[in-house]
């Protein structure tokens, strides 16, 4: 075995500082638990931003008619 052999280093994809590719990162690639909470929640955002159907258009309508 070589003694000069170094962890793989691989940056955080949420606030891009080194993380050393061990078996004790466990949030690996992020630096830690918290970023990987911080990107997940952010994928979670993007596809809620996604328009939906609009809603309550059923609400208007019957109020016009009672109108009449
Ligand atoms: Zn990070």
């Amino acid at each position: 075995m070589s003694a000069s052999s170094k962890p793989l280093i691989v940056k955080c994809p949420n606030c891009g500082c080194s993380v050393p590719w061990l078996p004790e990162q466990l949030a690996k690639p992020f630096c830690s638990e918290r970023c990987k909470l911080i990107d997940l929640g952010e994928w979670a955002m993007e596809e809620k931003r996604i328009p939906g159907e609009p809603l309550a258009l059923d609400d208007e309508f019957e109020e016009d008619n009672f109108f009449q």
